[in-house]
């Protein structure tokens, strides 16, 4: 434990330390993260419900375990917020949805109870975007959240909430979730880990679904380490999601420090040409630095072409809304949440299907409701093949690019891909209110990973002039997490950024 950092700025093994010591109880940390919101979370909007009582009674349980149970619980005391998206037993799970207003869940998300076993603390949820669709948290029923880096800025999305709630000490954990970026994108323009694990790494139970074949549960931190330590309490097969993978869950501690000499980086260049949306200068030169990086730790550069990047954008935004837009149909009105009121003008209006319609025209934002009408516009029939199958097509081939990249047999097979995270840094919050298609276009780096079901993290990689955080992106084959830990913790042992903190309004 460090006793010269304030207990805000405390990783997971100074809290576990403390409260395994006694030096500190985990009552104490608690309440000083509790204390930190209340003061701070009226400017930033990254919470979308604090579980102030719910939180202490869970850390005075923990503080009253044995010494024995203590030592055997990997997150003793550490305080964690959760993304409104993901359920917690008799607690609000909402979305950031009106349609979800004061749902709460009889029953914990599977990586929910993984954390609560290992000794978390949930301390409150976090705003995203509705149903986590969304670049910027400003699609949300809570409006939007501010970046801490600047509170004219969006912190990102759909995870902006989780973002701006570890680069603000609120707590030194978020789980977040990802189907285009939603985890890496935030964590980039706030300044923080994130980590988008394989697609069956970690069990989607309790996880209120977006694009089923994409989300992907993971966490923000401010450190590699601690991102590592979570992984390992999450990881692992899950009897109760089909999708999740039973592939042995490896010690990622282990290998952090590992010597990376050797190691392949595969980088894309020619995919900078075709990005669509255009990139930063600040964002390029970043990069170039972060490639030096590598190399002064013994990696070998290795340029790599990824031929249909450039049609990841449009496959994403068929595949996903498509999928949405079967998710969603579950909100009628009669199974969760809202249902909207009979209709007194009008007998004529008051069936079961125009009381379907009414629920979902008044509890759906505008952005949900885009994402269904493309998603069974690219499903319905005549349309199907030409929008749905051939995205799918697509995405095979965007697949294959990455499977020739780490499994090419000409000496070109590389053990991680290396691009920015985002194009941009945090743009202003209303910049896209007008032109939604630029915003879907910010997520060019991004989506492949989920398209392919890969594993990446986004770590600190630089500040600009204007102080705003960039982010660098790792892309690794599938159940390789240890790989990319292993090489971004390198990184950040040779980096400034990931201790670069924003300066807090109050
Ligand atoms: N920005 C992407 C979208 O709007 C990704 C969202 C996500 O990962 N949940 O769909």
């Amino acid at each position: 434990m460090s006793t010269s950092k304030s207990v805000l700025d405390w990783n997971i093994l100074d809290i576990q330390g403390a409260v395994r010591s006694g030096d500190l109880s985990a009552v104490e940390i608690c309440q000083a993260r509790l204390d930190h919101i209340a003061n701070h979370d009226h400017i930033y909007n990254a919470m979308t419900d604090v579980f102030q009582a719910d939180a202490l009674e869970q850390a005075a349980t923990v503080d009253r375990l044995s010494q024995s149970e203590k030592s055997g619980r990997p997150l003793l005391g550490v305080p964690i917020t959760i993304k409104d998206v993901i359920c917690s037993r008799g607690q609000k799970t909402t979305a950031a949805s009106r349609i979800l207003k004061e749902f709460r869940p009889p029953y914990d998300a599977t990586v929910v109870k993984h954390l609560k076993q290992a000794g978390a603390i949930i301390i409150g949820k976090t705003n995203c975007d509705e149903f986590a669709m969304g670049s910027s948290t400003e699609h949300s029923a809570y409006g939007s959240t501010k970046n801490p880096w600047d509170t004219e800025r969006s912190p990102g999305g759909s995870s902006g909430g989780a973002a701006a709630a570890v680069a603000a000490q609120f707590a030194p954990v978020s789980i977040g979730t990802d189907t285009g970026g939603s985890i890496r994108q935030p964590a980039a323009f706030c300044g923080v880990v994130g980590l988008k694990p394989t697609y069956g790494r970690v069990s989607r139970y309790g996880l209120l679904a977006f694009a089923s074949s994409f989300d992907q549960i993971g966490p923000l931190t401010n450190s590699v380490e601690d991102a590592a330590l979570i992984l390992q309490v999450l990881a692992g097969v899950d009897q109760a999601d089909a999708t999740s993978v039973s592939q042995p869950v490896p010690d990622y501690s282990a290998t952090l420090k590992s010597d990376i000499r050797g190691k392949r980086i595969g980088v894309p260049r020619t995919m900078f040409a075709h990005a669509d949306a255009s990139i930063d200068h600040d964002i390029i030169r970043a990069y170039d630095a972060s490639l030096d990086i590598f190399t002064a730790a013994g990696a070998e550069l290795v340029d790599i072409t990824l031929p249909h990047a450039a049609h990841a954008v449009p496959t994403y935004y068929l595949v996903a809304p498509a999928e949405a837009s079967s998710n969603l149909a579950r909100y009628d009105g009669v199974r969760y949440g809202l249902r909207a009121p009979h209709d007194e003008a009008t007998d004529a209006n008051n069936d079961l299907a125009a009381m379907y319609n009414r629920t979902r025209d008044s509890g759906f934002g505008s952005e949900v409701k885009r994402r269904i009408m493309l998603g069974t516009y690219a499903l319905s029939a005549g349309y199907y093949d030409a929008y749905y199958g051939k995205a799918q097509q697509v995405r095979s081939l965007i697949r294959l690019d990455y499977e020739n990249v780490f499994n090419g047999d000409n000496g070109t097979a590389v053990d991680v891909v290396v691009m920015p995270t985002t194009p941009t840094t945090a743009f202003k919050l209303g910049e896209y209110e007008e032109d939604p298609l630029t915003m879907y276009l910010g997520d060019i780096f991004t989506v492949s990973a989920n398209l392919t079901g890969l594993p990446a993290l986004s770590i600190p990689s630089g500040l600009t002039s204007q102080q705003l955080p960039i982010g660098l992106q790792l892309i690794g084959r599938a159940f390789h997490e240890d790989v990319l830990l292993n090489l971004a913790h390198i990184y950040e042992q040779a980096t400034p950024w990931h201790e670069k903190r924003p300066l807090l309004k109050t």
